[in-house]
């Protein structure tokens, strides 16, 4: 099917119609045999959340083999911020790959690699001098980041946070705190690595300072501080609910660190790159991590993963101990370098506030006649909405994915998350336009009436 449907399929980019149009029921006939394909070919354990073969993405619309457009809240989750096949990414993509895709920056290095070093020891927080690694992907550079952070401590310890996702290597899977689907049956997981619980005002109640005050006491009685190399916080919880920690909680967590000789790591790799309305998440809590992994939205949908943070800390390892075949491979950095520029001069921090403005007005609007939303949170476009009992405020995890399944039918991409899988995220590309977006969230608004 490929070659033909591909042969005959839009080009993608922002120059693809910008209209929700349903042809055909959701799967179509030509989606449906690439399913019945990959359920043959692929492993049951790789799934999918809308059932579509893609044929083009651009601007804010995903179009599949059958000529359905659908409007993308996602962006293959929070990677295609900057738009599916933006044309500056698709430029420097063909331009590097006409030059050469690989050489390996460990065995011949080369200028992206560098540049793209420079581009986020400027962007990310804090004016210290920074150094910066590359890797593959998100799971990597959390892997590496803890590397980092035990060879310059000479600790072993991790604290990790309840709700926290940080990938599913065997490291990161121990990092991770929910079973399932990530860790069920995988283990065992890595030593060394303790979780404590976080900040989630909604269901715990405490103030940003007593949330930390008491996530610290545990560390100190039951770590003890001497032990400890790294504490690892993704500044806006992602998979585990888009949790905005409450006031103070990331201040008091990052200064008890440093004054304990622990390296802080925010995990940005889902809330970085312009998507909270801020380069990264960090800097909407007044926070400056040690160090920064990256990756998602660093690329425009290219694998790439970074590790950025203080220089006497990304130095502490001996030369050879940090790398990887493909890390910093040639045509993502190129993708990189386009996608930051893209961040930079579009204006796209701005619309990722504008875009999170639109999407919070909507839905605190339908929480004042529908009780059931217990919750509208989040930062610029890393939005979302949990939905609980009203009664007893218990996780409505029933209510989340019919709503999620029926704006699929509709030709809305919206994607779940949480813990307790009652929450729906939106992280639509900053290209999308407001018609584009407005049509989507009433979409998604009859869909919860519906249900
Ligand atoms: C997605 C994600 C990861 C893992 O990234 P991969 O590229 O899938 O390995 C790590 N941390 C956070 C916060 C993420 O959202």
């Amino acid at each position: 099917m490929t070659a033909d449907t591909l042969a005959t399929a839009p080009v993608g980019g922002p120059s693809l119609p910008q209209e929700r149009r349903l042809v055909t029921a959701i799967p179509g006939p030509r989606s449906q045999e690439l399913l019945a394909r990959k359920a043959v070919a692929v492993a049951a354990g790789v799934g999918h959340t809308v059932p579509v073969a893609t044929v083009a993405a651009g601007g804010g619309v995903i179009v599949d083999a059958d000529g359905n457009s659908l409007i993308d809240l996602g962006s293959g989750i929070a990677v295609t911020t900057v738009g599916a096949a933006h044309p500056k990414v698709v430029e420097a993509i063909a331009a590097q790959a006409a030059q050469f895709t690989h050489t390996c920056f460990m065995i011949s290095p080369y200028d992206s690699y560098v540049a793209v070093a420079e581009a986020l020891n400027r962007l990310t927080p804090g004016d210290h001098e920074k150094k910066s690694a590359l890797f593959n992907s998100g799971a990597e550079a959390v892997e590496n980041a803890v590397k980092i952070a035990r060879k310059h401590t000479g600790r072993q310890a991790v604290v990790a946070f309840d709700h926290a996702y940080h990938g599913r290597t065997n490291l990161t899977m121990a990092l991770t705190a929910k079973a399932m689907p990530y860790k069920s049956g995988f283990g065992p997981f890595a030593s060394e690595i303790y979780r404590v619980p976080a900040s989630y005002p909604l269901r715990d109640g405490l103030t940003g300072p007593d949330a930390a005050a008491r996530a610290i006491t545990l560390i100190e009685k039951q770590i003890g501080a001497d032990n400890l190399a790294a504490v690892i916080i993704e500044p806006i919880q992602g998979e585990g609910g888009f949790i905005v920690p409450a006031d103070g909680f990331l201040p008091a967590v990052a200064e008890w660190c440093t004054a304990n000789g622990v390296v802080f790591i925010a995990d940005e790799v889902q809330s970085g790159f312009a998507r909270t309305g801020a380069m990264f998440a960090s800097e909407l809590f007044g926070v400056v991590p040690d160090l920064v992994t990256t990756a998602k939205g660093i690329a425009g949908g290219m694998p790439l993963a970074a590790v950025t943070g203080r220089a006497e800390i990304m130095d502490a390892s001996h030369t050879g101990g940090l790398g990887g075949t493909y890390g910093g491979n040639p045509v993502a950095c190129a993708a990189a370098l386009a996608a930051i520029d893209a961040y930079e001069t579009e204006g796209l921090v701005e619309r990722a506030q504008q875009i999170g403005d639109r999407i919070r007005a909507r839905f605190t609007d339908l929480q004042a006649t529908d009780a059931r939303i217990a919750e509208v949170r989040g930062a610029g476009a890393m939005m979302a909405v949990e939905f609980a009992d009203p009664a007893t405020g218990a996780p409505d995890a029933a209510l989340t994915g019919a709503v999620a399944k029926a704006c699929i039918a509709e030709g809305v991409v919206v994607l779940t998350c949480g813990t307790f899988g009652n929450v729906i995220r939106f992280l639509p590309p900053l290209t999308i336009g407001d018609a584009l977006l407005d049509e989507g969230l009433d979409v998604v608004a009859a869909a919860l009436a519906a249900n």
